[in-house]
């Protein structure tokens, strides 16, 4: 049986950003095989988020934009994001890129198959992939899928549609972006629209809902109809791309070492920050200080702080207990949020670089007894 030092079990996001921080690294001449069921070569998702200057894949961001438009309650219009931008990369692209530059390392194979068993061992971690064993001394998984229906957790979904559309007359500003729009009925839980310019007459349209439970496909779609009638001057359009997604909002504990030999990355270890879904920037940090962690301890296990991680973790189950429980209206928290402070800190606060006494003057912005509501109620769920 083949023995390697790493096996990455999904060469998704994660697992490509993983072997592509691993090549800039001292391990970058270690034997490693990515295995996926999939080949990778389709435009299967787009990531956005928002980033201060350049990063690692400044490259290939599709489109970048310094300013952002949200529609709430009562405020409407461009947020300024100071120092930020907001940038989209398209799944293909990424794909494509990180592959170039890992063919360059003869060292690393890959596979397309299923991984039908995984294990840790005394020897290292094990796995079965399409009837063959194969072993590593350490197996990086993204294939784990969260168990989303533990009672004692919050367990929301954020699932969308959305359609890249093509219209008859110029009706997107290239420079505005509209990253929450909530001029849509809220039907008891929280909907909203991304609309993401690509020129004047394509962007992508995104109707994306925050609850425990999926839409049949036509509902989605009756709803990014009425939003293109409605709020945007399109005329007719064509629709070339279809994006479906569905991202977990749980605060499920996602143990990322479970095992000596097998460390969970990306949406399997805990990575998606639970009260916004938003998982791409958050992987891109924890994978860096893993590797680091690896070539300077030999261990790839982050160091958990004792405080702030748990502080944090405690926020989002509170935010996630009132959207759960429609203690207040979400199109309104988020306005508050955005209209009580500088949006630049918003970003940081969903970036968990705040401080303390931040977070704390951030948590008072929004309306205080639906959220001592909610943090009573996770104090109790999460002590009892
Ligand atoms: C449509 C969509 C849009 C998103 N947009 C954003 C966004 O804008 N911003 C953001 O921050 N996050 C976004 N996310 C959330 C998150 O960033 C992505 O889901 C991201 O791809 C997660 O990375 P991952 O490596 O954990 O999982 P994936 O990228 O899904 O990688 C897991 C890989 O494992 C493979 N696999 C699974 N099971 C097996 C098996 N048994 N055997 C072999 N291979 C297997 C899969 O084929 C897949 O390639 C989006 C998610 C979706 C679905």
């Amino acid at each position: 049986m083949k023995k390697y030092d790493f096996i990455i079990a999904g060469g998704g996001m994660a697992g490509l950003s993983l072997a592509y921080y691993l090549t800039l690294s001292p391990l970058r001449d270690r034997s490693m095989l990515i295995i996926d069921k999939e080949v990778k070569n389709q435009n299967d998702r787009t990531w956005c988020f928002w980033e201060r200057g350049e990063g690692p894949f400044e490259s290939i961001i599709f489109r970048k934009w310094k300013t952002v438009d949200f529609y709430g309650t009562t405020l409407s219009g461009p947020l300024d994001i100071g120092a930020y931008q907001y940038k989209m990369l398209r799944g293909i692209d990424f794909y494509g890129h990180i592959k170039a530059h890992l063919a360059h390392f003869p060292n690393i194979e890959f596979r397309q198959g299923t991984i039908n068993r995984l294990k840790d061992t005394a020897d290292g971690g094990f796995l079965i992939v399409d009837d063959e064993p194969v072993m590593a001394g350490y197996v990086f998984d993204s294939t784990y899928s969260l168990n989303l229906k533990n009672p004692d957790n919050h367990n929301l979904l954020q699932h969308f549609k959305g359609w890249v559309i093509t219209t008859e007359k110029p009706c997107f500003d290239v420079n505005h972006p509209r990253i929450m729009d909530f001029r849509v009925a809220q039907e008891g839980d929280c909907r909203f629209l991304y609309v993401l310019p690509f020129d004047e007459k394509t962007a992508l349209v995104e109707y994306t809902i925050f609850n425990d439970h999926l839409l049949e496909p036509a509902q989605y779609e009756d709803s990014l109809r009425t939003y293109i009638a409605t709020y945007l001057d399109a005329g007719n359009y064509t629709i070339s791309e279809t994006e479906f997604g569905v991202i977990p909002m749980s605060d499920e504990s996602a143990p990322e070492n479970p095992a000596e030999h097998i460390v969970r990355i990306g949406t399997s270890g805990g990575y998606t920050k639970p009260s916004t879904g938003y998982t791409f920037q958050r992987t891109q940090g924890y994978l860096r200080e893993l590797v680091n962690l690896l070539v300077a301890t030999g261990k790839p296990e982050r160091r958990k702080s004792w405080f702030t991680k748990p502080f944090k973790g405690w926020l989002d189950s509170v935010l996630l207990n009132v959207l759960q429980n429609n203690r207040h209206p979400a199109d309104d928290i988020f306005t508050h949020l955005y209209q009580r402070n500088p949006p630049e800190d918003i970003l940081r606060f969903l970036d968990e670089d705040t401080s303390f006494w931040e977070d704390i003057r951030i948590m008072n912005s929004v309306p205080l007894s639906p959220f001592i509501a909610g943090a009573i109620d996770v104090f109790r769920k999460k002590i009892f």
